[in-house]
């Protein structure tokens, strides 16, 4: 039986050590959803870390988790705490995260760091050498592991590896500058179908694959020798049904009636919803607003904006600096125009549960999802999808730099670096007749209703079939 193997640097579990022992909870983000429903139970396995470090567990430990996670379909992969620092932390996310996102100046280039990107790529090919059988087919996911999918050619040249990239894959002028960009190009290659969320992330790997490797390509597949690599775009979609049924649970319209009590008053409510990361754009996005209130003081007292910032790589010195600007510029900001019975903007620095993230969203009259570089941003199409005909309400004012400004035409588009004209579509935003929003979000909803993530995870499986079809007909 062919089953499917799913490799990620994360497994969709969180497990803690407790007084108590390990306590593991499941957590059923996108990708989980999207594989659950092309596969049967027992047909995949899914590869990745459990999230704890190596040296805080013992062997005890690491034999509980393994039989919990087995019963699952899912098989551990240990790293330890100087691996997370420098492989993680480290590598992934001061060098490849950076200028993958075209911030070219917060990109370091450590020899160290590689090194244990190359170690941890190759800790985890041996990992799913363990655990793949012939006939598997092996889909390696994002920016963690562009090594592995090449690893792997080299130990079993026939293995069928899909590799998808859920990060921006940036222009050749930004990938030329990493000292190991051969080896990252390389690496992904290994794979016979490479995905990428937009058309233009996938013009830019098969330019730099060939203007920093040398291979060609005719349409998009890449020959290498006797193999061929196809390249495509799989924008990756949502669970639609469940962020459009949601407002039917009744603990999400408990939570929708906790938040009129606080935000109605004939107030608008802008939201806005991201992990704490420099390439969401929060800073010119509360500058924005302050220059709302600003130029317009007739909406002072009469709109008020949540931000939820999900906390994120705390560790990593440019995320805690960041998090020290943005309390800073919400304090001024509700210090300058707040008053007893207003204040401006709202703030949590953590990640709310779906119930409250879908009552929040359903709330919303306009959301505020300006992010300076985004692979695709799932919060602005659930957002979306949660909207209804009953009320009619909910502007998306959406950033070109995200990935899903292409499936999200009817968005109000914006520069995020365009102050003014982010001001400009607040106030747009605030005033759209209930016809006009509904008009906009009937036609995305139509188009999120179709491209889910359950189709995107079966398009990516179905693209590998196709590219296994023409290698069997070239061979
Ligand atoms: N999210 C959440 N709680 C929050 C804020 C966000 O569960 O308080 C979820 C949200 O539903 C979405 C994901 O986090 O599915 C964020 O995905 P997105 O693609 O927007 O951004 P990323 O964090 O992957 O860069």
């Amino acid at each position: 039986m062919s089953r499917l193997v799913i490799v990620s640097n994360r497994l969709p579990v969180s497990i803690s050590k407790g007084e108590e022992g390990i306590n593991i909870t499941h957590s059923t983000g996108g990708v989980a959803t999207g594989i659950s429903s092309i596969c049967k139970p027992g047909e995949s396995v899914w590869i990745g870390w459990p999230g704890l470090a190596e040296e805080e567990l013992d062997k005890s430990d690491k034999d509980y988790i393994g039989r919990q996670l087995r019963s699952s379909n899912l098989a551990p992969v240990y790293l330890t705490e100087s691996q997370v620092d420098e492989f993680y932390y480290g590598f992934c996310n001061k060098t490849v995260w950076p200028l993958f996102h075209y911030f070219p100046l917060y990109t370091t280039y450590e020899e160290k760091g590689w090194e244990a990107y190359e170690q941890v790529n190759r800790h985890y090919c041996e990992e799913v050498l363990k655990v793949i059988e012939p006939g598997d087919k092996i889909w390696v996911h994002d920016y963690q592991l562009m090594l592995l999918p090449q690893m792997l050619r080299e130990r079993v040249p026939d293995a069928q590896i899909g590799f998808f990239l859920h990060i921006p894959f940036p222009t050749f002028e930004l990938m030329r500058l990493l000292p190991w960009r051969k080896e990252i190009l390389e690496g992904i290659l290994g794979a016979d179908l490479v995905g990428f969320h937009e058309y233009d992330y996938m013009r830019h790997f098969l330019s730099s694959a060939y203007r920093i490797c040398g291979h060609d390509h005719s349409l998009s597949d890449i020959y290498i020798g006797n193999r061929v690599i196809r390249v495509d775009a799989y924008p990756m979609g949502i669970d639609y049904d469940k962020f459009a049924n949601a407002r039917e649970k009744p603990e999400v319209r408990a939570e929708i009636e906790k938040l009129s009590d606080h935000v109605n008053e004939g107030r608008k409510l802008v939201i806005s919803v991201d992990r704490l990361d420099y390439t969401k754009g929060i800073l010119n996005r509360l500058e924005a607003f302050d220059y709302f209130l600003t130029k317009y003081p007739q909406y002072r007292g009469r709109v008020s904006m949540v931000v939820v910032a999900v906390p994120s790589r705390e560790q990593v010195k440019r995320y805690a600096d960041l998090r020290k600007k943005v309390d800073r510029l919400i304090g001024r900001i509700n210090g300058a125009y707040g008053n007893i019975n207003w204040t401006p903007i709202s703030y949590m620095y953590r990640s709310l549960p779906f119930d409250q993230l879908v009552a929040l969203y359903n709330a919303a009259d306009v959301a505020l999802i300006t992010p300076l570089r985004d692979g695709m941003n799932l919060v602005a199409k659930e957002y979306v999808a949660t909207k209804n005909r009953e009320d009619s309400r909910g502007v998306l004012i959406l950033s070109e730099m995200a990935g899903a400004s292409g499936e999200l035409a009817e968005a109000i588009p914006v520069n995020p670096h365009n102050k003014m004209e982010v001001v400009e579509a607040i106030k747009k935003g605030i005033e759209m007749s209930k016809e006009e929003q509904w008009r906009r979000n009937k036609s995305m909803q139509a188009r999120l209703s179709r491209y889910t993530v359950g189709r995107w995870a079966h398009d990516f499986i179905e693209g590998m079939e196709n590219v296994k079809k023409t290698q069997d007909d070239l061979a």
